[in-house]
């Protein structure tokens, strides 16, 4: 019982897969192939920005995008909780640190009023005012004396839960007046909508995943960066090859290995044709759910903002406790429908 029935998909595309593929085996341009710029072009013009470099995971794309914002201990990036751990586990792994914003519960992302108050709370150093971190993951060098905790609001990723985008006019006023870059995390978002704009497009540099099960996915890992600023996009760029500079022996800065492989790309550009029919019967499917699923029957069914369109990474339901959440996972597992907590809190570590 798959979440996400791949194997009918691929059948939907065997002819073009196979032929793609077998077309890097004989290039033999595994490492960065053409198949890659392909890519790159066809998603930066279906997501509507001027560059979108390839990666090799979601998780490398907010990497390489907190990296290229020059993100570092000392710097406060503002996120959700309700996520899946790589949006804040890459705060942590460049040293700045995580400033959690609680979810809007209509939408389940990041509430721009808390985000706002946050903000406030920060610059002031009064967790009165917001839930504030007890201390950053390290403390930049000759600040935070005593017990005073200085951290420098830089940034925002906002995550596009469940294929819904945030609410980015809001997010994009407070980040302008606050001197915030806008990081999208819309690992799970390519191909929803906000507003006549394609999520991916919505922040300064949007992140999406191509893990099997996200909306687009390959068949293995992969990622890519979206932005239209082009020194960003150069910047990405040389850090997905170890801070290339103007070729990969001449090391401008600090980088990763962060490609995407060539017969990912193969494998995407495959998918990529059904893609947007693909995202139309997401809608239809998702709108029947909703239908069936309407009270008296009561679990909650997702509610989608005027101006948004979700791509339904997944189909949300809120139980109204976990008893009841306990007997709707029962039935619909009694139908062969799959069904998993998003996400578990599997116990807290003991630090
Ligand atoms: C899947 C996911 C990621 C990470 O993507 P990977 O390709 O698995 O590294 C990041 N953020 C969110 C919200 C995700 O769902």
């Amino acid at each position: 019982m798959d979440f996400i029935d791949l194997k009918a998909q691929q059948r939907r595309i065997k002819g073009q897969l196979d032929k793609n593929i077998q077309r890097v085996l004989e290039h033999g341009s595994y490492i960065m192939g053409p198949e890659v710029k392909e890519l790159e072009n066809k998603l930066a013009s279906y997501v509507g920005v001027q560059h979108a470099v390839a990666c090799a995971s979601g998780t490398d794309a907010l990497l390489m995008a907190l990296m290229a914002c020059d993100i570092g201990p000392g710097d406060a990036v503002f996120t959700t909780p309700f996520t899946f751990i790589s949006t804040a586990e890459v705060i942590s792994l460049l040293g700045a640190t995580p400033v959690f914003v609680d979810i809007d519960p209509a939408t389940y992302n990041i509430d721009p009023a808390k985000l706002s108050s946050a903000i406030t709370a920060l610059r002031a150093n009064d967790p009165a005012l917001y839930p504030l971190p007890k201390a950053p993951s390290s403390p930049p060098a000759g600040e935070g004396k005593g017990e005073g905790v200085h951290l420098r609001p830089r940034c925002v990723i906002p995550v596009d839960l469940f294929g819904l985008p945030a609410d980015y006019d809001a997010i994009t006023s407070i980040a302008r007046d606050n001197g915030l870059f806008i990081i999208e995390d819309a690992a799970q978002s390519l191909g929803a909508e906000y507003k006549e704009k394609k999520a991916g497009s919505l922040g300064d540099i949007g992140c999406t995943s191509f893990f099997p099960a996200k909306p687009l996915g390959a068949y293995g890992d992969g990622g890519m960066c979206f932005t239209d600023d082009d020194t960003i996009a150069a910047v990405l760029d040389s850090i997905r090859v170890h801070g290339k500079g103007s070729n990969k022996y001449e090391n401008t800065r600090i980088g990763i290995n962060g490609r995407l492989d060539t017969l990912q790309a193969a494998v995407l550009l495959a998918k990529f044709d059904i893609f947007a029919d693909e995202v139309e019967r997401r809608q239809i499917v998702s709108q029947r759910y909703t239908t069936l699923l309407s009270p008296p029957s009561s679990p909650r069914v997702p509610s989608v903002p005027p101006g948004a369109r979700s791509v339904w990474a997944q189909y949300s339901l809120l139980a109204k406790n976990e008893g009841q959440r306990a007997k709707i996972m029962d039935r619909l597992k009694a139908e062969g429908i799959p069904s998993v907590i998003y996400y578990p809190q599997i116990g807290r570590a003991h630090v």
